[in-house]
């Protein structure tokens, strides 16, 4: 397994690759690696002939009172993970040659970040977009594989996949999930013994959600009330959202008469864990 620091070297390594003809599979991530993310390795891996993992807590995705300067690392540990998963390379660049002194530009999409978290963060989803057409550019990927887990942030990627004219095929990795249930993330590592029980509010009210539907339920907001009474049992949650929206638009749905997603985000203590759900109703 390669390392490479920096983005010409990155960039050159792939056009070695390219000359003998090899295809290129992208997995992007901000490293603390967890079995999500292996996941998209494992899903990538067949694919293509080699397979590239990013290492970069891109700092343009945060905002200002987010943890960008607590956000956890353990390269060593993502470096034997990495490996054992069968990498060819890991991207392992600095930020300052990700972004050099005077950088200026900014990728934005208009309407996909006006829903679910974007309305909350409202820098999070260009910062992504930014540093996703750097990574495109710099590793020039026949395949990216994402995480079913950022919902809004896959469709945001398919979406300026199509409008830059990238010739990548994007492909989606489902949730992985502790036993329990809670959705593996890198920030679950701040939560206290107690919020980490009260983290499975998030997707103990998914299935709920998907019990309410499979009884016929139609209405949102009749099941968006239980939901909320649920995660509020839990000891320190804070929602920020519940939507239930069209899975391609993100907008609300007003009943649920087809396949629908419910995303939530949820403050449990400090920590803003997300989750979400493709749910079909019952025929
Ligand atoms: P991150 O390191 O959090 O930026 O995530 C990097 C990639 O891993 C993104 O495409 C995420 O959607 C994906 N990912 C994060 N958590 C999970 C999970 N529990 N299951 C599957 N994919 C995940």
């Amino acid at each position: 397994m390669e390392i490479l620091k920096t983005k010409s070297e990155m960039n050159n390594w792939s056009k070695n690759k390219k000359k003998e003809s090899k295809t290129i599979c992208l997995v992007p991530t901000m490293g603390y690696l967890h079995k999500g993310h292996i996941s998209l390795v494992e899903k990538g891996k067949p694919l293509c002939d080699e397979l590239v993992l990013s290492i970069f807590v891109n700092p343009a995705q945060f905002g200002p009172n987010e943890d960008l300067n607590s956000y956890p690392s353990n390269i060593k540990n993502d470096l034997a993970l990495a490996q054992k998963a069968g990498v060819t390379a890991v991207f392992l660049p600095e930020k300052g040659n990700i972004y050099p002194e005077n950088f200026q530009t900014k990728v934005a999409l208009q309407h996909l970040p006006g829903f679910l978290c974007g309305k909350f963060r409202p820098v999070h989803f260009a910062g992504v977009a930014t540093v996703v057409t750097k990574l495109f550019n710099i590793v020039m990927p026949d395949i990216a594989v994402f995480g079913q887990k950022d919902y809004q942030q896959l469709q945001i990627i398919r979406q300026l996949t199509l409008d830059l004219d990238f010739n990548i095929n994007i492909v989606a990795g489902d949730i992985i999930r502790e036993k329990d249930g809670l959705a593996m993330s890198s920030r679950n590592t701040y939560l206290s013994g107690p919020q980490r029980v009260s983290a499975l509010s998030l997707s103990k009210s998914l299935n709920l959600a998907r019990e309410l539907i499979a009884g016929g339920e139609t209405n949102p907001y009749t099941i968006k009330n239980r939901l909320e009474r649920l995660i509020r049992s839990f000891a320190e949650t804070n929602i920020e959202y519940i939507c239930f929206c069209d899975p391609q638009t993100l907008e609300d749905m007003e009943k649920i008469d087809r396949q629908v997603l419910l995303a939530m985000a949820v403050n449990v203590g400090k920590t803003r864990l997300i989750d979400n759900a493709l749910i079909n109703p019952s025929q």
